[in-house]
C-alpha cells in the first residue's frame, strides 16, 4: 500500500524539511501490525517526491483483531487489509509524519504556512458503493482536482467487471499540514473497516485533525459519521463538539446563528446535567470536582450562584491547562476567580486540600484507576475528605453490547482499567457506604434498555450525621 506525495513548488526539497525526513535515507517506523517505510524517489530543486509504503503483517493483524464480522472463515487471513489504504495508513502517517501533521517545523518554521502545489497518489483506495461520487464529494470541496482510475476485479477476467478499488490522484495548492490532515481523516472515511475500536479518543482526533476545515465541509456529517463508524453516540458527540467550536467563533449577540446551534444532547451532557441537578438538590454549597478533566462540570457549577466555593482537581497537568483555557480562567472577573480553584493532585493519596467541602462530584473517573488503587481512593474520599454528599458516575458495562462494532469484552475508552455491571457497581457502592457511614442511592443515566439498563450509572452518597 503506497502513498506518494510530490511537489513542484520550488525549492521542492522544502518538502523534506517539512517532513523531517532526509531525502537520501530509507527510514522505517514500527506499527503494531507491521512497518511503514519512508523513501524519496526524487528530491531535486524542481521536484520532490516522497513515498510512504505500508507493509501490514497479516499475522499481526489477526493477533490484534478484536472483531471479525465476515461470514468467510478465512477472512482473518485472506482480506484486503495489507493492500489498501485504510485506517492503518492514517496511523502510519501520524507516526511517520507526526511533526508535519501537527504543523511544526523545527528548523524552518516559516515553511509550515507555505502553500505548495502538491500531487498525491494513493494506490489502492477502497470505496463503498457509489464510491466514485463519494471520493469526489470528499476531496473536491477542499480544492483538490480528483482523478480516479477504477481497477478491475481481476485483469485476467475483465468480464468479472469492476472492483471497489481505485487509484486516486489528487492535485491542489495547500499547506502540507492541511494536506496530511485531509488524508488522515478522509482515508478511513472511505473504508468500511476500522482496525481499532472507535473510542472517545477518536472524537478528539477528529476534532483536532479536522480543525479549520471540517466545520465548513459540505459533507461534514457524513465524514463524522463514517469516521466514527456510525456509533450514534460518538457521532453526535463529535458533531456537537464541532458545533461548539463553531459557536465559539460566533459573537454572543448573533442570535440567528445561535438559534441554528440546537445541538443534540450527548450522553455526557445528560450525565453532567443530572450530576448538577443532584448537587443542587442536595443543597451543596462548597464542592470538589475530583478528576475534573477539561472542566465541563466546573463550567456548569460556576453558572450556579449556589456553589460559592469550587475546587477542581485532576492528576493531569495537561488536562488542567485545557480546563484553564476552556474556562477562560485567566480572564475571569476577580469575583468569579475567587470562587474557583484548580489543583493538580492524585485521588489515590490523602490530600488535606480536599478537606472541609460539602459535596464531591466524581464523574467518569473511578474506571481510570487501577483496581488495586481503588481502596486508597475510597479512603481518600470517604474516610478522610468525607464530604456530606458524593455524586459518582461510571459506565454500565452491560450496555456495551448495544454499541455497534464494539467487542463486549473491551472497554469504552483505552484508558479504562475496568468497567462494571450494574450489580458490581451496586455491590461496591453498598460496601463503601456501610464502611464509611453513608447512605447510597443508585440512579441510571441515559436511556434505559430493558435488558441491559442505561449506558451509565450514578451513585448518590449522603453521609449520616
Ligand atoms: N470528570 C471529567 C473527566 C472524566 S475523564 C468529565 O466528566 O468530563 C477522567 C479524568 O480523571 C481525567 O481527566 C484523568 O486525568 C483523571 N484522573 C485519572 N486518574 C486520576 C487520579 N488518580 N487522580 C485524579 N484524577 C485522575
Amino acid at each position: 500500500m503506497l502513498l506518494n506525495i510530490s511537489t513542484t513548488s520550488t525549492p521542492a526539497t522544502d518538502l523534506s524539511y517539512l517532513l523531517h525526513k532526509h531525502p537520501d535515507k530509507l527510514q522505517s517506523v514500527d506499527l503494531s501490525t507491521g512497518k511503514a517505510h519512508i523513501f524519496y524517489d526524487e528530491a531535486t530543486h524542481n521536484r520532490c517526491s516522497v513515498n510512504l509504503l505500508l507493509a501490514v503483517n497479516p499475522i499481526e493483524l489477526v493477533k490484534n483483531s478484536r472483531n471479525n464480522n465476515s461470514d468467510f472463515a478465512l477472512s482473518h487471513y485472506v482480506n484486503d487489509r495489507p493492500y489498501v489504504a485504510s485506517s492503518f495508513m492514517s496511523v502510519a502517517m501520524a507516526k511517520a509524519f507526526s511533526t508535519a501533521l501537527n504543523g511544526r517545523c523545527k528548523n524552518q518554521p516559516e515553511l509550515v504556512d507555505k502553500i505548495m502545489d502538491f500531487s498525491v497518489q494513493i494506490t489502492v483506495l477502497p470505496a463503498p458503493k457509489g464510491g466514485e461520487m463519494l471520493i469526489k464529494r470528499l476531496f473536491e470541496p477542499l480544492g483538490y482536482a480528483v482523478v480516479l482510475k477504477r481497477h478491475l476485479l481481476d485483469a485476467k477476467f475483465p468480464e468479472w467487471g469492476n472492483s471497489k478499488y481505485f487509484t486516486l490522484n489528487l492535485s491542489g495548492s495547500v499547506r502540507l499540514k492541511e494536506l496530511l490532515a485531509h488524508l488522515y481523516v478522509l482515508i478511513p472515511v472511505l473504508d468500511t473497516h476500522k482496525h481499532y475500536w472507535v473510542s472517545e479518543s477518536e472524537v478528539d482526533k477528529l476534532i483536532q485533525k479536522g480543525s479549520g476545515w471540517l466545520n465548513d465541509h459540505p459533507e461534514k456529517e457524513q465524514i463524522t459519521k463514517r469516521y466514527l463508524k456510525g456509533i450514534g453516540g460518538l457521532t453526535h458527540h463529535a458533531l456537537d463538539r464541532l458545533l461548539e467550536k463553531d459557536s465559539a467563533d460566533l459573537s454572543d449577540d448573533n442570535e440567528t446563528k445561535d438559534e441554528e446551534i440546537k445541538v443534540k444532547e450527548t450522553l455526557h451532557q445528560q450525565r453532567l446535567k443530572l450530576v448538577l441537578a443532584e448537587l443542587k438538590q442536595l443543597g451543596v454549597k462548597t464542592i470538589i470536582d475530583l478528576g475534573c478533566g477539561e472542566g465541563k462540570l466546573l463550567k456548569m457549577l460556576l453558572k450556579e450562584k449556589q456553589f460559592v466555593k469550587i475546587l477542581g482537581m485532576d492528576v493531569s497537568y495537561h488536562i488542567l491547562d485545557k480546563a484553564i483555557n476552556r474556562l477562560h480562567y485567566n480572564d475571569m472577573p476577580p469575583k468569579q476567580k475567587e470562587r474557583l480553584q484548580l489543583i493538580q493532585g492524585s485521588l489515590t493519596y490523602r490530600d488535606k486540600r480536599l478537606d472541609g467541602y460539602d459535596g464531591a462530584a466524581i464523574v467518569e473517573v473511578i474506571e481510570h484507576l487501577d483496581l488495586n488503587r481503588l481502596k486508597a481512593f475510597e479512603r481518600v474520599v470517604f474516610e478522610f475528605s468525607k464530604p456530606r454528599s458524593v455524586v459518582l458516575t461510571t459506565p454500565n458495562k452491560e450496555y456495551n453490547q448495544l454499541f455497534e462494532n464494539m467487542d463486549p469484552d473491551s472497554f469504552r475508552h483505552t484508558d479504562h482499567r475496568f468497567e462494571w455491571t450494574r450489580q458490581e457497581f451496586k455491590d461496591w457502592t453498598s460496601e463503601v457506604a456501610v464502611k464509611n457511614n453513608y447512605q447510597v442511592v443508585i440512579k441510571p443515566i441515559g436511556e434505559e434498555d430493558q435488558k441491559v439498563g442505561a449506558p451509565s450509572q450514578m451513585a448518590v452518597f449522603t453521609r449520616y450525621e
